[in-house]
């Protein structure tokens, strides 16, 4: 295992904006970090230069301390796992997964035995004579999984590997490598641009917009505390609904918070007086209470809830609603917001402003 130290790494392609402008990131022995953010952020360029695949044009990579800048991948001990799983037509499952072992010439009785402890841990034991046109995406996935896991790395770097898979496959995959995390030794880096993976598997997540890291937390704290407008509305489905507003001078604890025509009162510690961004989860748009009517405009049902927009004059807004009467397209509904779980940014720099 390695802890892996990223030093004011940057990555510039020519005359271009820098891909990857990293201040600092210290990832820990064992954690899975995950690099989320949209296409084109930079991620997979990260990714690479931690693989030794891409040389920054300044900033250090350290593994343990240790300078990595100018090993090649081979001398890095790292293992990466891709999309398309590059597995070997011609080779069965065993020998797939052998190959990196035979390039070091590790004899095979040494091999067989490290193959079988590998494809017992991953429930692949019965695959091992097949060919990989005879798997299925996922049993493909994780041979490529098992070939990475043989040579026992320092380091996993995982560039998208589930996005070839279909979803229930995915959320079988996402499973297993959860399963896998607390028995494989190594430290995991997982670049992905689904939140859904991100929030399900990391210890931490870096979200990640145009080169640079945009908030570096737990999935908890990312889903509850966005650090910017750009973390709240990428991370969390449906998007978080992001609107101006006023907040008024406070009256002891609390303080009006005005959009459009609404008037809500929020408490006066969680906001500075003056304009301000507001960020309200669909979760926190609150149908049938509050007194102002406005119409619905669009009911997505999903069974156990229903996302639901309504129409407030100026914009929509998105609800998720799990409990009462199914609502209907049409339907005049009253809503309030959850004042207590309201998020406030600075509307110059879209930074978050309140600390609850
Ligand atoms: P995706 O999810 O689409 O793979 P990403 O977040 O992984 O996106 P990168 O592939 O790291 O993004 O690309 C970051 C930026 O660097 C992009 O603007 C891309 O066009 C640019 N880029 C990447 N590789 C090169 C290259 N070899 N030459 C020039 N520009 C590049």
């Amino acid at each position: 295992m390695a802890n892996v130290q990223l030093a004011a790494l940057r990555k510039v392609f020519g005359n271009n904006a820098p891909a990857v402008d990293v201040a600092s990131l210290d990832i820990e022995e064992g954690e899975f970090l995950t690099l989320l953010g949209p296409s084109g952020c930079g991620k997979s360029t990260l990714l690479r230069m931690i693989a030794g695949l891409e040389t920054p044009t300044s900033g250090d990579i350290r593994f343990n301390g240790k300078r990595v800048n100018r090993l090649d991948p081979a001398e890095r001990n790292v293992a990466m796992v891709f999309q398309n799983y590059a597995l070997y037509p011609h080779m069965t499952v065993a020998q797939n997964m052998g190959y990196p072992l035979k390039k070091r010439g590790i004899p095979e009785a040494e091999r067989k035995v490290r193959i079988a402890e590998i494809a017992a841990l991953l429930k692949i034991d019965q695959l091992l004579e097949r060919r990989p046109r005879e798997l299925s995406g996922g049993q493909q996935q994780r041979v490529a999984l098992g070939r990475a896991m043989i040579r026992d790395p320092a380091v996993y770097l995982f560039d998208e590997p589930l996005s070839n898979l279909d979803a229930s496959l995915r959320a079988y995959m996402r499973n297993e490598l959860i399963r896998l995390r607390s028995k494989v030794k190594g430290t995991m880096i997982f670049v992905t641009h689904d939140q859904v993976e991100a929030m399900t598997m990391s210890t931490r997540i870096a979200v990640m917009e145009a080169g640079r890291i945009q908030q570096l937390a737990t999935p908890d704290e990312v889903y509850e505390r966005p650090a910017t407008t750009f973390v709240a509305s990428f991370v969390g489905t449906p998007s978080m609904n992001i609107f101006p507003a006023i907040a008024g001078p406070a009256t002891g604890e609390t303080r009006p918070l005005t959009f459009d025509d609404v008037t809500i009162t929020v408490p006066a510690s969680a906001v500075p007086e003056g304009p301000v961004t507001v960020g309200a989860r669909p979760e926190d748009v609150l149908l049938r209470q509050g007194s102002r009517s406005v119409p619905v405009t669009v009911v997505e049902s999903l069974g156990n809830e229903q996302i639901v927009t309504i129409d407030t004059g100026p914009r929509e807004l998105v609800a998720r609603v799990t409990t009462g009467p199914k609502v209907a397209i049409g339907e005049t509904l009253t809503f309030d917001l959850n004042a207590e779980k309201l998020h406030f940014f600075s509307p110059e720099t879209g930074r978050r402003l309140n600390a609850a």
